[in-house]
Parts: structure tokens; C-alpha cells; sequence
């Protein structure tokens, strides 16, 4: 059984409250505390959420959150794409800890945002690792639409947009691309939010908080 975790609103409130302080540059004493004791294995861990970001080495979720050691469920992979196994992961904590909040963060100036519409752009038929593409054939989707808008001709809104798009478009996947998920959220009240992390700023922006 799950150990017990906090509702999904009262989650997104406590990564709120961390990001405030990221921003303030003050930080959790009881979070830093938690860096310098050692985990009990034998202690079930209870991830009061699960952050689905970008590798992006300036998007750490435990920083930008301002949390310690076994607050968070983060899974990170270039331009916070959902495939199997993000879908898998997402899973795993859902059900095993209880957790009851889904968090998809994107990022400003993101490369793998960026890669994409460059590959869309560009003629060159250069062969391209097949890896990579697994990656960037995920957002083009998503970005197609808005290469066909006013926003083609204003690469930063472009990219802003795009950065958006795959935000939403992730989340909704997770909501929709898992029967074990969708009934989590239908039954146990499981959130899915969409997010976006300025780096210039350092504020995480929720701007998808529908459940
Ligand atoms: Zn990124």
C-alpha cells in the first residue's frame, strides 16, 4: 500500500512556496538538513510529487523547488517529451508512493524546443542519429501548427510557444496515454499540471492547473 502523501493542491502549494524561495534566494533549513542524513532503505519513500522536466543542466527540479532528499519523483529527459518509459516511470510512483501530483515543467531557452525547429527549418538531408530523432520527431508535432502562424517570423515567440505547446501536450498525454493514470486521477484525485521555468527569473510558471 502507498504510504500516505499530501492532496494534489496542497503539493502544488509547497512547490510554490519553494520556488518563491528559490527566487528569493532563501532556503529550506529543514530541506538543507535532509542533504546531510543518510536514507533509511527499510523507510518506504513518499515523493510528495512527480516532476517530469527537461536534462537541462539549469532546470533542476530539487533546486528551483528548493527541496530535500526524497521530496521529489524526478524524471528528466531532453525537452520533457512523454514516451513509454517517462509514461512508465510516471506510473510507478503514482501508484507505488501515492503521490498525488504530476508536475510537466518546460523551460525557457530550451535546446531540445530549439533542435526541433531548426530540424523542421533546415533543407540539409544530412543523416541524423536515430536517437535524437526519437526525441525531436516527438515536439515536431506539436510545432507544426504554429510554423503555419505569424509566429514563424518571431523566432523567440516561436520558441516561447513552442516551449508552451509541448508543456500542454505532454500533460495531456500523461492524463489521456495511461489507463492506470486516468483512473488515478478520475478515483484518487491525481493531478496533472503543465509548468514553465524562466531561467532568467527563476520563477516556475503553472499555467495548466486543471486536475
Ligand atoms: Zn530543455
Amino acid at each position: 500500500m502507498p504510504s500516505s502523501t499530501i492532496p494534489g493542491l496542497d503539493a502544488l502549494t509547497r512547490l510554490r512556496e519553494g520556488n518563491t524561495r528559490f527566487v528569493a534566494n532563501v532556503r529550506s533549513m529543514e530541506a538543507l538538513a535532509s542533504l546531510s542524513k543518510r536514507i533509511d532503505p527499510l523507510v518506504q519513500p513518499s515523493p510528495f510529487a512527480i516532476i517530469l522536466g527537461c536534462a537541462d543542466s539549469r532546470a533542476p527540479a530539487e533546486t528551483i523547488f528548493d527541496q530535500g532528499l526524497g521530496d521529489l519523483f524526478v524524471i528528466r529527459v531532453a525537452g520533457n517529451i512523454v514516451a513509454p518509459s517517462q509514461i512508465g516511470s510516471v506510473e510507478f510512483a503514482a501508484e507505488r508512493y501515492g503521490t498525488q501530483l504530476v508536475v510537466v515543467m518546460g523551460h525557457s531557452h530550451c535546446g531540445a524546443i530549439a533542435a526541433t525547429v531548426e530540424s523542421m527549418q533546415e533543407t540539409s538531408d544530412q543523416p541524423k542519429s536515430r536517437n535524437l530523432l526519437s526525441i525531436t520527431d516527438r515536439i515536431a508535432p506539436v510545432v507544426a501548427p504554429l510554423m503555419h502562424t505569424e509566429l514563424a517570423k518571431d523566432r523567440p515567440a516561436l520558441l516561447r510557444a513552442a516551449t508552451r505547446a509541448n508543456v500542454a501536450a505532454s500533460a495531456d498525454h500523461l492524463r489521456h496515454g495511461s489507463r492506470l493514470l486516468e483512473e488515478l486521477r478520475l478515483k484518487n484525485g491525481l493531478m496533472v499540471v503543465g509548468a514553465e521555468y524562466d531561467l532568467e527569473t527563476g520563477v516556475v510558471d503553472f499555467f495548466d492547473p486543471a486536475p
